[in-house]
C-alpha cells in the first residue's frame, strides 16, 4: 500500500487555483513541472502532510482511476509452498 493509496490514511484533496499557484512543483505522476498560475491538485495524506504533493488535475484523474481498477485484492503470491513433507508425520510420544 502505497502513499496516495492510502498508506498514509485518507488523501485530502485541494484545489489549487491558478491564482493560488505562485510556485513551480513537480507532478509526480509525469514528473513534468508544474508552472506557476497553473490550476491543480493537492493531495495531502492525512496521517503525512508534510508528504503533500502537487499533481496535474488529468494526472491525478489517472492515478484515482488507476486505483479503483485495482480495488480488487489481488496479491500476487509468487512464494512457492513449503513442501514439508516430514512434519506429516504423526508425532506420537
Ligand atoms: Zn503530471
Amino acid at each position: 500500500m502505497g502513499l496516495w493509496d492510502g498508506g498514509y490514511g485518507a488523501v485530502e484533496v485541494r484545489r489549487i487555483h491558478p491564482y493560488e499557484a505562485t510556485k513551480t512543483y513537480v507532478c509526480p505522476g509525469c514528473h513534468q513541472h508544474i508552472a506557476p498560475g497553473t490550476g491543480h491538485i493537492v493531495a495531502v495524506p492525512a496521517e503525512a502532510t508534510d508528504l503533500r504533493r502537487h499533481w496535474h488535475k488529468p494526472c491525478w484523474a489517472q492515478r484515482e482511476a488507476m486505483t479503483k481498477r485495482q480495488k480488487a485484492p489481488s496479491i500476487t503470491r509468487t512464494r512457492t509452498p513449503r513442501t514439508d513433507t516430514t512434519s506429516k508425520r504423526t508425532s506420537t510420544p
